[in-house]
């Protein structure tokens, strides 16, 4: 399982500072009141945007390794929370999903590209669909009603403190819980409108 790692350093700063290093596990998530037998079980690897480590713990009780991830991080997806963020503002100001894609992954094929920006608008907009509910926002699931409402400028890496009780059951990227279920939806809008939704 995944618990948050709630420190205030941005990914050059924890490889500089290996912060993984001083993670430090203070119980275990299984069993509170100790006595499992709780051990470090070193690190695993990140290896985008930049190869960096992830503490690790393992309970021999729930047979279960426990890692710290960094807020920055994206959960059960490469790279960070705020390259996603900021893919997301490119396509919307894109005139279409095609010029979005061909504007941030101009090294793939166009379907190639299309599926890279559909599962990132996808997983934000299931998440701020689910966070609107969960801590009542009255926001619509947009990125911008929501770094408005939370004055951040990286309101998905602020989500993890935010929504700290809810990423149990958050589905990725940026709570730990499963995916929901139906893996790809279709890009949620014409090719030829100006101005993209992710409504
Ligand atoms: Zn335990």
């Amino acid at each position: 399982m995944q618990i948050r790692y709630p420190i205030e350093l941005t990914m050059e700063e924890y490889l500089e500072q290996e912060a993984w290093v001083q993670a430090n596990l203070h119980c275990c998530p299984f069993h509170p009141e100790g006595g499992c037998g709780l051990a470090r079980h070193g690190t695993y690897p990140r290896k985008f945007p930049e190869y960096c480590l992830v503490a690790r713990w393992y309970c021999p009780m729930a047979h279960c390794t426990i890692s710290l991830l960094p807020d920055f991080f994206a959960s059960r997806f490469p790279g960070t929370l705020d390259e996603v963020e900021q893919t997301v503002n490119i396509a919307q100001s894109c005139a279409s999903w095609e010029a979005a894609a061909e504007a941030l992954r101009p090294d793939i094929s166009l379907p190639a590209g299309l599926r890279w920006l559909r599962r990132r608008v996808q997983y934000v907009r299931e998440v701020l669909t689910i966070l609107a509910g969960l801590l009542v926002t009255k926001c619509a699931p947009e990125l911008e009603e929501f770094r408005k409402k939370y004055h951040a400028d990286h309101v998905l890496t602020r989500l993890r403190e935010i929504a700290e009780e809810h990423l149990p059951a958050l589905p990725p990227i940026v709570g730990f819980g499963p995916r929901l279920r139906g893996r790809y939806c279709p890009l949620p809008c014409s090719n030829n409108r100006r101005g993209l939704s992710m409504d």
